[in-house]
């Protein structure tokens, strides 16, 4: 995907700008973006290592609020399913539908939307070697050369290999949600176009927690995903093995009968580890680096735009700390799940049934989007079996306590 024109470096470079974004992935251009919107006007510089932009991942997120890249989603689900212990829950809400939005599209909007503005540079191929906070602002320095900027953010992910997610992982509980999914075409109409189905436990577990996610395009076409909830993962042979066993079952497709247009790759650390949002007077951490990912969920994308509108909104003078967006009533619950995937994983699939079946659609979606009531937080929780929930909450609070000594 080209970068529009009009963020290509041009003319002399500023002796210093007014913020150096690090990473242009969903954090960064989403935050650039919403610098812009509140009038920033002094020159910004986005940093990232790639070489160009690729429709490498497909976000999916419940439409409880409008973000300025919802308008570009492919496709809106009312209904979604999940399926557990042999019994399939289907939920339908025309309130609150199932948007995707593919990479591809959201890269091209915002940098659309960046490029409007005369003030951006986009400087791809430079991979971030240090920032460091001077007296007068921070200097970055890259593989290509070196920028002062009075504020940084640093919006360089969490791959698999980063030094700040090794630390996490020995800090407490995490695990990853490791994927690989299958961009494809059938050969006759076999999904339901109305239903997406989020978690599909029917599959072997064997190796782990695992389920299968199928978002249905049409009939036909459809991007179906292999989900583990384990410290390891499979290696992706075994993804691409236990796909063609899930299309193969469910929907009687075999190998020749679909053809692959595309392959989906990802590992989201969910982890209850609490990752600095600040380091420095002038150098913000955000996106999955500043913890944005949920813990319990690895829901991400709506997060970092909360985060991000009310950082913009915070710089511009407009807003309190944009820590107050993420309610931290969810944290101890989260903390909680999680430990319970991890722990105790082969009573999961039960547990999502439960609260899935016994919880109306509303308040479950408000519930994961963080954006619940107390009314909606007391229906799910009566929906939970209590033992397995309260002997984590004990050994939560065990290990709390240990930290404090
Ligand atoms: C395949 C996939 C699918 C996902 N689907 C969903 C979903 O459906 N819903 C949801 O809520 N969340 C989803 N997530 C989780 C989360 O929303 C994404 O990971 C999201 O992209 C995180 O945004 P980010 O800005 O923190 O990181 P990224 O978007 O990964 O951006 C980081 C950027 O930093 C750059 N970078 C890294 N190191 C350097 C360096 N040293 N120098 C310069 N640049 C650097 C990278 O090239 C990259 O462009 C998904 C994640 C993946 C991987």
């Amino acid at each position: 995907m080209p970068l529009p024109g009009q963020l290509e470096p041009r003319g002399p470079e500023p002796g210093r700008y007014g913020y150096a974004i690090l990473g242009a992935g969903c954090a960064g251009l989403s935050l650039c973006h919403y610098l812009l919107e509140r009038g920033v006007e002094e020159p910004i510089l986005i940093l990232d290592r790639k070489g160009a932009f690729a429709d490498d991942r497909t976000w999916c997120f419940w439409d409880v609020e409008q973000t300025p890249f919802s308008g570009r989603a492919v496709r809106r689900w009312s209904s979604w399913a999940v399926r557990a212990e042999g019994r399939e829950i289907v939920h339908t809400s025309g309130r609150y539908p199932y948007l995707c939005l593919t990479g591809a599209d959201f890269y091209e909007d915002a940098l659309e939307k960046i490029s409007a503005h005369d003030n951006v540079t986009v400087r791809l191929g430079e991979d971030v070697r240090s920032a460091k906070e001077l007296d007068d602002g921070v200097l970055v320095v890259t593989s290509a050369g070196s920028y002062l900027a009075e504020n940084v953010f640093d919006a360089r992910g969490l791959p698999p290999d980063s030094t700040v997610l090794q630390e996490a992982r020995r800090g407490g509980t995490w695990i990853s949600q490791q994927f690989l999914g299958l961009r494809l075409r059938a050969n006759r109409p076999v999904f339901d176009p109305d239903t997406c189905t989020l978690m599909d436990f029917s599959v072997d577990q064997g190796r782990g927690l695992r389920f299968a996610y199928v978002l249905p395009f049409d009939g036909r076409e459809a991007l179906v995903e292999n989900v583990y909830l384990t410290e390891t993962g499979a290696p992706p042979e075994a993804h691409r093995h236990e796909l063609a066993d899930y299309l193969r079952g469910r929907y009687g497709l075999l190998e020749g009968d679909y053809e692959v247009h595309g392959e989906e790759w990802g590992e989201i650390p969910m982890t209850a580890h609490r990752f600095p949002r600040r380091i420095g007077a002038r150098t913000h951490v955000i996106g999955t680096l500043g913890g944005e990912t949920r813990p319990s969920t690895g829901y991400t994308f709506l997060r970092v735009q909360r985060y991000c509108r009310a950082l913009a909104a915070g710089l511009t003078g407009a807003g309190g700390a944009p820590e107050t967006v993420h309610p931290w009533r969810y944290g101890p619950l989260d903390r909680v799940f999680l430990r319970l995937l991890r722990e105790r994983p082969e009573s999961c699939p039960g547990i999502y049934a439960r609260m899935f079946a016994g919880t109306p659609p509303d308040p479950l979606v408000r519930f994961l989007t963080e954006r619940s009531t107390l009314p909606d937080d007391a229906r799910l929780i009566g929906a939970l079996p209590k033992l397995p929930f309260l002997r984590m909450a004990a050994g939560e609070a065990i290990d709390y306590a240990r930290e404090d000594l």
